[in-house]
């Protein structure tokens, strides 16, 4: 596996990478959002749902979180985003499930629990579904108008690198893990 550079660390998170027709259907909901909130449209192509954040992880152990990532046994399952909702504290317009599946739960509780007993370290904070559509948003505590739910399939789970440049944040799938069917 390669990460595209000589850094010694790459800035790495695993995540749900929904299909181009997936993140379409999201995307759709931003620009009625983006009139009312303002803020930053996070380009569609870079759309996702973070699982778990781990932050730099030296690039000679990548192979290794591979490897504790495949020991996943996690089962495929439909997401289906019902609602947009801000957080006032980051200023973030995003897309929520109606609620958390049981095989997205156990997904997130397995993978953290391959990456501890591979002495991996990651971010702790509970985990709370959601697709950032817009940053630097501005609004209140009145509910976001309603949008067409969008359904994702998810079929595999994904490694990502973060290489943020000046155009915002820059990602590459580093590898992906296929989910079984029930
Ligand atoms: P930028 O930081 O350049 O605005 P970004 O936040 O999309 O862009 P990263 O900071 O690399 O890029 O984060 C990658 C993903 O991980 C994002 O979905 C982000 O919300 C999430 N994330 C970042 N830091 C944490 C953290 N400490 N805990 C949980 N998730 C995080
Ligand atoms: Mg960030």
């Amino acid at each position: 596996m390669t990460t595209g550079s000589t850094e010694k660390s790459a800035r790495v998170f695993f995540a749900l990478w929904p299909s181009d027709a997936e993140r379409a259907a999201l995307a759709a909901w931003q620009p009625a959002l983006h009139k009312l909130c303002g803020g930053r449209i996070i380009r569609a192509n870079t759309l996702h749902n973070t699982l778990v954040f781990l932050g730099n992880v030296e690039t000679d152990r990548l192979e290794a979180l591979r490897l504790a990532a495949r020991e996943v046994g996690g089962k495929a399952f439909q997401l289906p985003f019902v609602a947009a909702r801000y957080w006032g504290h980051n200023r973030i317009v995003y897309a929520a499930p109606g609620s958390v599946p049981p095989p997205l739960a156990l997904l997130v509780r397995d993978l953290e629990q391959r990456l501890s007993a591979h002495r991996f370290a990651f971010d702790q904070r509970p985990y709370q579904p959601h697709v950032t559509l817009l940053r630097n948003a501005k609004w209140g505590d009145a509910p976001l108008p309603g949008m067409r739910e969008v359904r994702w399939q998810v079929k595999d789970f994904e490694l990502v690198q973060s290489a943020p440049d000046e155009g915002g944040a820059n990602y590459r799938v580093l590898a992906r893990f296929p989910l079984r069917f029930p």
